[in-house]
Formats: structure tokens, C-alpha cells, sequence
């Protein structure tokens, strides 16, 4: 009988991934799937890993052993098609202060070949979904935090990215701004992007349609927030992480 449930293939394969730092091993063999139109929450104390293996994820060091696939590609083998395919916000702001909104997201836009009036009509658009219309001239230093990482959201998905990697994208963002920043991540789903969202937070995983857990290089657990609490025997998905990694998650910032 053919299996009528198989699911679809994943957009984001990491197989088995290993990476040290001199003696220091920052991931002793992880594996992790995102399946398209899926939010997976890569929750982890500080020290984790996970800056660690989105720097492998984007291409900025190689992995010293295991395999990761983007839409297909194999990171080492075929990096230009799998970096096309990705978008990323990372931790640090990497937009240019000093130019307009509009610029900074007109040179990513470039850099995917996009130029002309398909490169407008996407700006405007991005813009347009972020509530940011009104502010496309001003400069990138005239806008507040929350605003910011919307811009650095919008430059991310220009290039309609299959798979969005978010590594901690809330720090040092008020509560209303980190909602709203994960709010414009989780409507995603429905474009079928596949997101993988980095974070410490507890709270921010708690909507994740899986959670993956990984301390000290390692993964410790993967499932639904109300899987990770049952398998736990814990009351809350906080409790759960906090039996897991033996440490208390930090405050937002
Ligand atoms: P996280 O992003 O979860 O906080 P990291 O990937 O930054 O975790 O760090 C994982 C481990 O690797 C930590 O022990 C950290 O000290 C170490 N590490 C990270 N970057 C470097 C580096 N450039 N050189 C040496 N050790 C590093």
C-alpha cells in the first residue's frame, strides 16, 4: 500500500552536524528537520550552540563533519543555490544606519538580482506588510529597535527565501515589539516558509509547532510544546526547559 501520509519533504536538513572551536566542541552531532510552512522554536540556554550552527546554516564557516541541506542543496557542495534560498535576521543589526530604509532593502534586493520595477513593487510591498510605508525614506538610525529588525524581516524574505533562520531576533526589543516581530514570523507558515527561530526565551517557543531543544552542543529533545511539558511531567513549558537544561531561562533583555 503507498503511504498516503508522507510529509513533505523537509526545506531545511541538518544531519548529524559537528563543530569545534579549538577543543571546544560547540555541536557533538545534531539533526534537525523544518518541514515547509513549519515554525521551529531551537530554544537553548546561552552557550548552546545555536549562533553556532546558524554561522554553519549561512555559509560563514563549514561544518567539520555531518551535512546541511537547503531545499536540496548541500551547503559544502552547491552554497550559492542554498544561501539563495535562505533568509536570514541575525542576533547583531546588519543594516547601514546611515541609509534610508528603502536603500538598505534596494541593495539586498540587488545582491538576489532583483533590480527594476520588480525590486519596487517588493519593497513596497514588504513595507507595506510591515506597517512601514510612511518611513521608507528615513534613515535606518531615525528608527526605533522594533522597527529596525521589521526592516532587517523585510530584507530577509525579498528574495522570497524558502527557509527564514531567526537567531535571536528579539533581543533588547520592548514586549510589544517582540510580539509583533513574532507575530509577522508565525503568519509565514501560511506562505509555507520554513522557519527555524532561535531563541532562549521560553515564552517565544510556547507557539512553535515543534520545539527543539538543544544544550551543550546536544540535542536534548525534540516535539510540541505540549509534548516536551507531558514527556517532562512538569506543569509549563518553562518548568520543562528548566528541568531539561538545569538552568533558569534569562529575562528579556
Ligand atoms: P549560543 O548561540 O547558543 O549562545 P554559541 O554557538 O555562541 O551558543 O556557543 C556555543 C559554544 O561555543 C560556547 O561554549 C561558546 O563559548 C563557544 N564559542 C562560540 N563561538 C566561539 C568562537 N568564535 N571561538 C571559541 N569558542 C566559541
Amino acid at each position: 500500500m503507498p503511504d498516503t501520509q508522507l510529509r513533505p519533504e523537509p526545506l531545511l536538513e541538518v544531519s548529524e552536524v559537528v563543530k569545534s572551536y579549538g577543543k571546544r566542541e560547540a555541536l557533538r552531532g545534531v539533526s534537525l528537520a523544518v518541514a515547509p510552512g513549519e515554525f521551529v522554536a531551537l530554544l537553548g540556554p546561552n552557550g548552546a550552540g545555536k549562533s553556532t550552527l546558524f554561522q554553519l546554516l549561512t555559509g560563514l564557516f563549514n561544518a567539520d563533519a555531518g551535512r546541511l541541506r537547503v531545499c536540496g542543496h548541500d551547503m559544502r557542495a552547491s552554497p550559492v543555490k542554498a544561501l539563495g534560498r535562505i533568509g536570514v535576521v541575525f542576533q547583531q543589526m546588519t543594516l547601514d544606519l546611515d541609509l534610508s530604509v528603502e536603500a538598505n532593502l534596494r541593495f539586498h534586493a540587488r545582491l538576489h538580482g532583483i533590480a527594476g520595477h520588480d525590486g519596487t513593487a517588493r519593497i513596497a510591498d514588504a513595507l507595506a506588510r510591515l506597517g512601514l510605508t510612511e518611513r521608507a525614506r528615513d534613515k535606518v538610525r531615525d528608527l526605533s529597535g522594533g522597527n529596525r529588525r521589521k526592516v532587517e524581516l523585510a530584507r530577509a524574505l525579498i528574495h522570497k527565501p524558502s527557509v527564514l533562520l531567526m537567531d535571536e531576533a528579539t533581543v533588547g526589543l520592548d514586549p510589544a515589539s517582540r510580539r509583533q516581530l513574532l507575530d509577522e514570523v508565525l503568519a509565514l507558515r501560511e506562505k509555507g516558509v520554513a522557519t527555524l527561530w532561535a531563541s532562549h526565551l521560553v515564552d517565544e517557543a510556547e507557539e512553535a509547532d515543534r520545539v527543539i531543544v538543544l544544550h551543550m552542543g546536544r540535542i536534548l529533545a525534540v516535539g510540541t510544546p505540549q509534548e516536551l511539558v507531558r514527556a517532562s511531567g512538569r506543569e509549563s513549558l518553562a518548568e520543562a526547559f528548566l528541568s531539561m537544561t538545569g538552568r533558569k531561562e534569562a529575562q528579556p533583555a
